[in-house]
């Protein structure tokens, strides 16, 4: 199986590497080692790695910057296909932005600002890529990605090219049917409109400064550990109930923001996990909110 990767990877120009260690592909800074992991250059690669994976039932996860993972201790069995530079153009045309999936949002917003569009400052400070950002429909500040989005070219998993329109991406807070199809989006359309420069410039700033209060940058994390739940804040609920740099090894509760769990030093997957788990049975029995985490668990 290792050599027909190989094989496949040179045959379509992607880079092969084996035993990869996810805690420098994650902003956790968590995770094992994930037995391969593809750096894809062409769709035709991503089709043909794809349909392999597929035919010897080898399991393969689409990791974009990380951002939203909490990766296993023990790593990944399998194939990590990472979008990668050869997947991060953007290009503009009148109020319409095409983005390839594993261009930065922050590079989206950044661009579409130095344009005059207006729609992205909200997401401006998100530190994902646009794919990644679609599968999670990302959202801050009261805008998400669902406010923007036209369309979407995709790969099914059997590795078919397709092109998806908004009303069929089923976006909801913090969901897509990325979540279930399987699918590897590759380019995402977004609908801007026009706007003034230096407006849109301040308004990046100024939430970017908010964030650099509020959050603990400072650590490494995957943003909000758990979802908003209806009627209430996660954060909040988890500062109400005391929890509070609640610790467990080098996970903590932030002091700084309850709503991140952050790595202090040497956390582990199974250390956040279990400080997750304390969270939500406190947060459960003093408040009745039931929290779910938001990082998708890779491994
Ligand atoms: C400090 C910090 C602040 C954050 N603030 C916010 C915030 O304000 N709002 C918010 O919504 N999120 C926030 N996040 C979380 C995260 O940045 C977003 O969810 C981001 O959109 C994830 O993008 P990514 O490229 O890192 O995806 P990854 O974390 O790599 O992957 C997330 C999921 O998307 C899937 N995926 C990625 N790319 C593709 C693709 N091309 N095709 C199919 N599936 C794909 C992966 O398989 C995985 O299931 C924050 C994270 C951090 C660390």
């Amino acid at each position: 199986m290792r050599e027909q990767l190989h094989k496949l990877c040179e045959q379509y120009g992607c880079r092969l590497e084996t035993d990869v260690k996810l805690s420098q592909h994650t902003t956790f800074r968590i995770g094992g080692t994930a037995d391969f992991w593809a750096e894809i250059t062409c769709i035709e690669g991503m089709q043909a790695l794809l349909r392999f994976c597929r035919e010897e039932g080898i399991p393969y996860f689409v990791l974009g910057k990380g951002s939203n993972v909490l990766a296993s201790d023990d790593g990944y069995h399998g194939v990590i296909l990472h979008l990668g530079n050869a997947f991060s153009e953007i290009s503009v045309s009148g109020t319409t932005m095409t983005c390839q999936a594993g261009a930065g949002l922050g590079a989206a917003a950044r661009i579409a600002a130095e344009h005059g569009l207006t729609g992205m400052e909200t997401l401006s400070g998100i530190p994902g890529t646009i794919g990644g950002a679609l599968y999670m429909n990302a959202g801050a500040y009261g805008g998400e990605m669902k406010d923007v989005v036209t369309s979407c070219e995709y790969l099914t998993a059997e590795g078919e090219l397709r092109t998806m329109k908004l009303a069929e991406m089923e976006l909801s807070y913090r969901h897509s049917i990325f979540a279930e199809n399987n699918a590897v989006i590759l380019t995402v359309t977004l609908e801007l409109q026009e706007g003034d420069k230096a407006v849109i410039h301040s308004r990046m700033e100024e939430l970017l400064i908010q964030r650099k209060t509020k959050q603990p940058l400072e650590y490494p994390s995957a943003g909000s550990t758990f979802k908003r739940p209806a009627g209430s804040y996660a954060s909040l609920l988890i500062d109400q109930c005391g929890l509070k740099g609640r610790a467990v090894g080098d996970a903590q509760v932030s002091e700084k923001h309850c709503g991140f769990v952050i790595n202090k030093g040497n956390a582990t997957c199974a250390q956040v996990i279990q400080l997750c788990d304390e969270v939500r049975t406190v947060v459960q029995e003093q408040t009745g909110y039931v929290l779910e985490l938001e990082p998708i668990l890779l491994g």
